[in-house]
C-alpha cells in the first residue's frame, strides 16, 4: 500500500492523450515518450508489442494490412516520482468516434503537428473535442529534421485557427538539414541537435544544453548572430506561458522537435510533468434508484421516457476515499480463445485495491474486481492499486459497457460519453439463414463495444447498423467471421440518418409518443432501447424537425 495519501496520489498523475493527423508522427512520438520516461529500452517496442497483440488477434489483421491502427489502449509508466497514463487514441478518421471517447478519459491532450504541413483536417477536429471537453494542450511540432514551415507561421496557424494563444517555450534554429538545435525562451538555454552520421549503428544523443552565447561550435558563419537577434522579436511577439490560461484552454505552450531523432522529447515529458493538470473534481450526479437499461420496452415500445430522478449533481473529488470512475472504452475478444472483454475503467476518485466489489450505477449489478489489469508499457500487469487519473482494465462478460458508471455505493453517474450519430446505415443479413439467431448475439456484443451501433425497426425483424466510417464494416464483417464464424452481408438501407428523440426542453413525452405513432415504420430503438427515428434524408429530418417542433431530434445521446 502506498505511503503517500489519497491526494498526493492523484496529484502525481498525469493521464493524457496525443491527437494528430494521421501520419504526424503520433506512433513514433509514443515510442520516444516511451523511451524517454524510461518505460522502454529501445524504439521499435511499440510496434512489437502490437505485433504480438496482432498474432493474438485476428481481426487485427485489417490494422496490419492497412497500416492503421484501430484500437486505443493505454500504457502506464512511472518517470520522476509521477504516474503517467497515456492514452493511445486510433488515427484513422474512421474511429473517430473512439478517439472522442478516449479523450473524455484524458486531463490533457498533446498536440502534434507536422512541421511542413502545420494543422490538417484531423488536426482541427480532434482539437474541437479537446475545447468541448476543457482540455488543455500541449503542441509539439515534429519532424524538425526535415524542411519545415517558417515558426512564425506555424504559430500564427494555431492563433488564428484555433484560436489558441501559442506561447512558444523553444524556438528551433532552423530545420532540416540546416537544422542546429532550439534555444529556451527565457533562459536562453541552446539545445544543440545532433545529426544522424550516416553509416553510424547507434544514435549517440543529442549534446548537452549550453548557453547560447557559448555555443558557436554549432552554428556556420553568421548563424547565432541571426539567432539571437530573433528571438528578441519572438520574446516580445508571444505571450509568456501562463499556467492558469493553459489550464483553461486559453494557451498552449509550443515545444518542437524530432520524434524519429529523439529530439525534444525529454522536454516534453518534461512540460507534461510540470504542467499538464492532475486530475481533477469531476461533475456527477448523486443517483437514488436505478436505470433500466436492458428492461425491454413492452407493448410495442411504450416505455417512460422520463429520466431518473438525479439529486443535485456534485463534484467528485479526486480525493475522496470512494472509488469511483467510468469506462470509456471496451476491447473485446483480444484473445479469441477466451470471450475476454476489457472495460476500460479510468478512476475519479478513491483508493481502488485488487478484489474490490464496484457497482454498476446504471444496473445496480455488482462486481468483484478480482483481477484487473494495469497496462504497464512493458506488459500487461495486475492492479494491486490505483488512485484516481489511473485506467486499470477490468475483466467481464459483458456486464460492462461503454459509459457506465461504477463506484464503490453504485450511486454516482458521470455523464459525458456521447453516442454520434452515425453517418451510413447498413442492413446486416447472415448468409446462412440457420445462424440468423446468433446474429443478434454477435451484433449485440460489436454494439457494446462501440464498434458499431445498432438499431432494431419496431417493425420487421431486420437489423440496421450504423457507422461513422465505411471501415468500421469492414473491420464489423472481419470480426463476426473471425470470432462468431458467421459470414455477413451489408445491404443499402432506406434510411441516410438516425436522430434520437426525446421531448424539447419542457416539452411532454406526449408529443414524442404523437410523433412516434406517426412514424412508427421509422422508429428504431438503439441498444438502451432508447427511441431513434430513420430519416430517408436530411430533407427528412429537416421536414420533421419543422413539423414537431416539440420533439427534440438529436445527434448524439448521452449514455447513462
Ligand atoms: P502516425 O500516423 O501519426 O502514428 O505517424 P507515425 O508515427 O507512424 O509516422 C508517420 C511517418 O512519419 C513514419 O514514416 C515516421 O517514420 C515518420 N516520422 C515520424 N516522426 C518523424 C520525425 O520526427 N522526422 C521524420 N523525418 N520523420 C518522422
Amino acid at each position: 500500500m502506498s505511503k503517500l495519501t489519497l491526494a498526493e496520489e492523484a496529484l502525481r498523475r498525469r493521464t493524457f492523450a496525443i491527437i494528430a493527423h494521421p501520419d504526424a508522427g503520433k506512433t513514433t512520438l509514443t515510442e520516444h515518450i516511451l523511451l524517454s520516461g524510461g518505460a522502454i529500452r529501445a524504439a521499435g517496442a511499440v510496434r512489437a508489442r502490437g505485433e504480438n497483440r496482432r498474432t493474438r488477434s485476428d481481426w487485427m489483421k485489417i490494422e496490419k494490412e492497412r497500416g492503421i491502427s484501430v484500437s486505443a489502449s493505454v500504457m502506464t509508466f512511472e518517470h520522476d516520482g509521477k504516474m503517467f497514463n497515456l492514452l493511445d487514441t486510433p488515427g484513422h478518421e474512421d474511429f473517430s468516434e473512439d478517439t472522442y471517447r478516449t479523450l473524455t478519459a484524458a486531463d490533457c491532450a498533446i498536440m502534434v503537428l507536422d512541421a511542413a504541413k502545420g494543422i490538417e483536417p484531423q488536426t482541427l477536429k480532434l482539437f474541437e473535442v479537446c475545447r468541448l471537453r476543457d482540455i488543455p494542450i500541449i503542441t509539439f511540432i515534429n519532424k524538425l529534421d526535415r524542411e519545415a514551415q517558417d515558426p512564425m507561421t506555424l504559430l500564427d496557424d494555431i492563433a488564428s485557427r484555433l484560436q489558441l494563444d501559442p506561447a512558444p517555450i523553444w524556438w528551433p534554429a532552423e530545420s532540416g538539414n540546416r537544422l542546429r538545435g532550439m534555444v529556451e525562451l527565457g533562459t536562453g538555454r541552446f539545445q544543440p541537435y545532433a545529426r544522424k552520421v550516416p553509416g553510424a549503428a547507434e544514435d549517440a544523443g543529442h549534446p548537452d544544453a549550453l548557453p547560447l552565447a557559448d555555443a558557436g561550435q554549432y552554428f556556420e558563419a553568421g548563424e547565432q548572430q541571426a539567432l539571437t537577434e530573433a528571438l528578441e522579436l519572438v520574446e516580445g511577439g508571444y505571450p509568456a506561458f501562463d499556467r492558469q490560461s493553459f489550464l483553461e484552454g486559453h494557451l498552449t505552450p509550443v515545444l518542437w522537435g524530432s520524434a524519429l531523432r529523439h529530439f525534444g522529447i525529454d522536454q516534453l515529458l518534461a512540460a507534461i510533468g510540470d504542467w499538464a493538470p492532475a486530475p481533477k473534481s469531476l461533475p456527477a450526479l448523486r443517483v437514488e434508484g436505478r436505470g433500466s437499461r436492458g428492461e425491454k420496452a413492452s407493448g410495442g415500445g411504450k416505455e417512460d421516457l422520463s429520466t431518473l430522478d438525479p439529486r443535485p449533481s456534485t463534484l467528485v473529488d479526486p480525493a475522496s476515499p470512494e472509488v469511483t470512475g467510468f469506462v470509456f472504452k471496451v476491447q473485446a475478444n483480444m484473445d479469441p480463445n477466451h470471450r475476454d472483454r476489457i472495460a476500460m475503467f479510468r478512476m475519479a476518485s478513491g483508493s481502488f485495491r485488487r478484489g474490490m466489489k464496484l457497482k454498476v450505477q446504471n444496473t445496480g449489478k455488482s462486481l468483484s474486481v478480482n483481477a484487473p489489469i494495469m497496462f504497464f508499457a512493458s506488459d500487461r500487469e495486475l492492479a494491486e492499486d490505483a488512485y484516481a487519473g489511473d485506467v486499470i482494465g477490468i475483466p467481464n462478460h459483458g456486464v460492462l459497457r461503454v459509459g457506465d458508471s461504477l463506484s464503490e455505493s453504485g450511486l454516482i453517474r458521470f455523464a459525458g460519453l456521447p453516442n454520434f450519430a452515425p453517418e451510413i446505415l447498413q442492413r446486416v443479413r447472415v448468409k446462412d439463414p440457420l445462424k440468423a439467431k446468433h446474429l443478434k448475439k454477435a451484433l449485440d456484443g460489436l454494439a457494446e463495444e462501440g464498434v458499431t451501433q445498432l438499431f432494431r425497426p419496431e417493425i420487421g425483424a431486420d437489423f440496421i447498423v450504423g457507422a461513422v466510417g465505411q471501415l468500421q464494416f469492414e473491420v464489423m464483417a472481419d470480426r463476426l467471421g473471425e470470432e462468431y464464424g458467421l459470414e455477413v452481408i451489408f445491404e443499402p438501407s432506406p434510411y441516410a440518418e438516425a436522430r434520437w428523440i426525446m421531448p424539447v426542453e419542457g416539452g411532454d413525452k406526449a408529443d414524442v409518443e404523437d410523433f412516434m405513432s406517426k412514424y412508427r415504420g421509422q422508429m428504431a430503438r438503439d441498444l438502451d432501447q432508447a427511441p431513434v427515428f430513420l430519416a430517408k434524408s436530411s430533407w427528412e429530418t429537416g421536414y420533421v424537425m419543422e413539423r414537431f417542433p416539440k420533439v427534440a431530434f438529436t445527434k448524439t445521446r448521452e449514455r447513462g
